[in-house]
């Protein structure tokens, strides 16, 4: 199954791109016609970010267009959807991750099921940060604490829709910290974080690949790295773990990975890589 040895391979890479090979045709007819990559979120998120890295990649090992197309919406199930249904050609992919998983256990009606798509390939795994706005006054874990402890329910978390990435580590830091602070969803955490750069929203769960630059610019504070481990990235490496900064245990990473419609023809599927940049 060439599904499968694709799994296998781009299990070990960080970015994949592939060329799909319709079993019983020639090579050159496919791609016919521009792919569609699907991203679940709201554009200018990590998620999308991704995405284009991914889109850029399929674009030079398959030779055409390859569009990608933002459907967003209650976490991250209705662009998945979408792709479940999408005619099973190798036309229509779609970059998800984690939130992948758990959607079954956080929604009563999906309208697919996860066999409905195809695994292809891990394309990253990165950590998420604790970030708040600059205008809340502490500055570490130990005093953020002490805050949310005597204010929690007046903070608010922004999150990218129940089963996001975002939203599914701030239900692992709210019962945690035993807290009740205000979930407040968003259709991607990008224009969350605008929020939290406006001063509009608090605090956030947000992966690394869309909150280093923005850390480093001072825009938000950084709390904390959500892995066991500090990250590589040398932005975040002076950044203590949550684990390190007082949450014994705390562990989260968000992983995305390839899908295609289950039913897509058998081929073969190449693998091109680039270095594992911590995303
Ligand atoms: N992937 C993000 C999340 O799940 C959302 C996004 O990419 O905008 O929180």
């Amino acid at each position: 199954m060439w599904i499968k040895q694709a799994a296998m391979r781009a299990a070990t890479l960080c970015i994949v791109s592939g060329l799909f090979v319709t079993s019983g045709y020639a090579r050159a007819e496919y791609p016919e016609k521009p792919v569609t990559l699907v991203v679940p979120f709201v554009a200018g998120g990590p998620s999308d970010k991704i995405a284009r890295d991914v889109a850029e990649s399929l674009r030079k090992t398959l030779g055409t267009t390859v569009v990608v197309e933002n459907t967003a919406g209650a976490g991250g199930t209705i662009g998945t959807a979408r792709v479940a249904r999408a005619n099973p050609d190798g036309y229509t992919l779609l970059v998800h991750h984690i939130g992948l998983a758990t959607a079954p256990a956080l929604y009563k009606k999906l309208g697919y099921k996860t066999s409905d798509l195809e695994f292809l390939g891990l394309i990253n795994e990165a950590p998420s940060t604790l970030i708040g706005k600059t205008g809340l006054p502490p500055n570490n874990l130990a005093d953020l604490r002490k805050l949310i402890a005597a204010n929690g329910g007046k903070l608010n978390l922004a999150n990218a829709g129940v089963g996001s990435a975002s939203h599914l580590c701030s239900l692992l830091l709210q019962s945690t910290l035993k807290s009740n602070m205000t979930f407040v969803p968003y259709k991607g955490t990008a224009p969350a974080m605008s929020d939290i750069m406006g001063g509009q929203v608090d605090l956030m769960c947000e992966q690394a690949t869309n909150s280093t630059p923005q850390i480093e610019a001072r825009k938000v504070k950084a709390y904390g790295v959500t892995s066991a481990q500090r990250s590589t990235v040398p932005a975040l490496a002076g950044i203590p773990t949550l684990n390190e900064a007082g949450l014994p245990g705390f562990n989260f990473t968000v992983w995305h990975g390839l899908y295609a419609p289950r039913g897509t023809p058998q081929g073969y599927w190449i693998s091109s890589t680039r270095p594992c940049a911590q995303r």
